[in-house]
């Protein structure tokens, strides 16, 4: 008898995440309702807004319950469908989460295009890290030809694609990542005109503003915290900040409050705002098809982090606050039929 392998949030991270917090189980092969297809997972997305769900606080999105399936984005086929829009075979993706098989309803998958892109390009360039950066730049960063833009997390999914838009446009960019790897990557293969390893930086401040003679025009921030801290310190007459995402708090007990930015932002008119992904959904047929025409057209290139075997997504997960990860972080599960 097939049974439904799922990870379950067993405890709430105290600090960084430890492999003690996560739960095997084994439940029976789900039944599909009508409305409803059975789904064979693929490969599994983890994700660093994963973490702010573990905790039991009030958020966007509401708290993973204790002995749940931790959801996050899914690619899978379709196993059994008694649904006219879906025929068993077909490729999908929706938000089913870290377990073999799901019952899902119809309306919350979406079938892949493979003419467009390889599958796993839908849960990350394609997907919800690729379209954070497209929307984080298209609607506040705005960067233009001749400005300069600064991107941390800059190795990470969202970050490099960011970088590269920037570089689309015609800016000078430059990025923050955790590794000598990382930074040359960044670098040498993907055009970034300075990188810069916050490890082993002395001075981030000085560092930033020998990387941008001409100031900070827009700041992708994906990481906050003291990083963030200098980039601020640089920053131009009307710059816009898109707050992506905060990593370097994610695993603090008490807030971080830091350099308190106000004065800079007043005096320089700039703009700094907070986005979230889901507030675009009526646009990602739109981003989609600007990132697969940037991709077709050898202009935006993207890297995938895949380990094998779903006793590992924990392992996966923490790697996410180590830097394990060089571009998107997936989880391959099993092999299309
Ligand atoms: P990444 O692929 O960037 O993976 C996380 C990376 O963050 C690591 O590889 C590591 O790289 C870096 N990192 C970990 N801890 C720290 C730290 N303490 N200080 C600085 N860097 C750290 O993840 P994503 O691209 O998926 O996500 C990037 C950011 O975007 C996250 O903050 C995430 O929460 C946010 N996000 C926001 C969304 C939104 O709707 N606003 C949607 C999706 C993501 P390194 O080796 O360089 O340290």
């Amino acid at each position: 008898m097939t049974v439904n392998k799922q990870i379950v949030l067993a405890s709430r991270p105290e600090g960084a995440p430890v492999r003690e917090n996560f739960n095997f189980v084994e439940a029976p092969l789900p039944e599909p309702e009508a409305g409803q297809v059975l789904v064979r997972t693929l490969y599994l997305s983890v994700d660093p807004y994963m973490r702010g769900r573990m905790k039991d606080t009030k958020s966007y999105a509401p708290p993973y319950a204790l002995n749940e399936v931790i959801k996050g984005g899914t690619i899978g086929q379709v196993v059994e469908s008694s649904e006219p829009n879906l025929r068993k075979g077909d490729l999908v993706t929706g938000m089913w989460g870290w377990q073999q098989y799901a019952a899902v309803n119809t309306g919350d998958l979406a079938l892949i295009d493979t003419d467009e892109a390889p599958i796993t390009a839908y849960l990350g360039a394609l997907g919800l890290t690729g379209l954070t950066a497209y929307f984080g730049m298209e609607d506040i960063g705005k960067p233009k030809d001749g400005e300069t833009v600064v991107v941390s997390g800059a190795a990470g999914a969202v970050g490099m694609i960011a970088g590269q838009i920037g570089k689309i446009v015609g800016a000078h960019v430059v990025g923050i990542a955790g590794s000598d790897e990382k930074c040359a990557y960044l670098k040498d293969k993907l055009g970034f005109d300075v990188v810069l390893n916050y490890k082993t930086e002395q001075d981030m401040s000085a560092a930033i503003e020998k990387a941008c003679p001409n100031g900070v025009d827009v700041y992708f921030d994906n990481v906050g915290g003291d990083i963030s801290d200098a980039v601020l310190r640089h920053i131009n007459r009307n710059a816009r900040i898109p707050l992506c995402g905060q990593i370097s708090s994610y695993n603090l007990e008490k807030p971080d409050i830091g350099m308190r930015p106000q004065t800079l932002l007043l005096t320089n008119t700039a703009l700094m705002k907070g986005f979230l992904l889901g507030d675009y959904t009526k646009s990602f047929k739109e981003g989609r098809a600007k990132l697969a025409k940037w991709i077709k057209e050898g202009k935006l290139q993207y890297e995938e982090n895949i380990v094998e075997g779903f006793e590992r997504t924990p392992e996966a997960f923490m790697g996410l606050f180590s830097g394990d990860n060089l571009g998107k972080q997936l989880v391959k599960v099993a092999d299309p039929e």
